[in-house]
């Protein structure tokens, strides 16, 4: 066989955290399917979504899951946590209590999953302009002092959505190939 018929299968999960209504399941929606839903509830949310992705030149899958409205009770399950390998922390950055929740989040995943799990810290909803409730900096800052990466993202108007998934699947790719 050739370099290139050599097929290696890439398979990471990656799990979306962050309080409810921060706009978990309308980013997989974007990311996924290109949909967003102006007044979605829990309902919407999918066990897992598999994306295919391309990373230099390789087939990746990205296995996503997303809560399905559980977090609400604070009932996220060991089982959501196990094996993944990438993270997606989620706040509302109109809604201030969303990013203070941000450190008990992170100690969920923490406590559930590797230390070394890839996470990027997601301050969503930026159409929301007027609504600011949490500066780009404050977000910057934690990512930093927790070492996480980090990104502003609108499902709705699909702003750097994609981004944020590829980065965390890169680095992920990076670290694992
Ligand atoms: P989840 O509970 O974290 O999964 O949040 P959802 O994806 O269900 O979204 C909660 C609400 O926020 C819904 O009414 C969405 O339409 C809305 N929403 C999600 N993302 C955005 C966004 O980027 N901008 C705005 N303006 N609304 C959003
Ligand atoms: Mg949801």
């Amino acid at each position: 066989y050739s370099e290139e018929e050599k097929t290696e299968d890439y398979l990471f999960k990656i799990v979306l955290i962050g309080d409810s209504a921060v706009g978990k399941s309308n980013l997989l929606a974007r990311f996924a399917r290109d949909e967003f839903y102006p007044n979605s509830k829990s309902t919407i949310g999918v066990e897992f979504q598999t994306q295919k992705m391309n990373i230099n030149g390789k087939e990746v899958k990205a296995q996503i899951w997303d809560t399905a409205g559980q977090e609400r009770f604070r009932a996220v399950t060991s089982a959501y946590y196990r094996g993944a390998v990438g993270a997606l922390l989620v706040y509302d950055i109109s809604r201030r209590q969303t990013f203070d929740s941000v450190g008990k989040w992170l100690n969920e995943l923490h406590t559930h999953s590797d230390m070394n799990v890839v996470t990027i810290l997601i301050g969503n909803k930026t159409d929301l302009k007027d609504a600011r409730e949490v500066s780009t900096d404050e977000g910057k800052d934690l990512a930093e002092a927790q070492g996480l990466f980090f990104m502003e993202t609108s499902a709705l108007d699909s702003s750097n959505v994609t981004a944020a998934f590829q980065t965390v699947v890169r680095e992920i790719y990076n670290i694992l190939s």
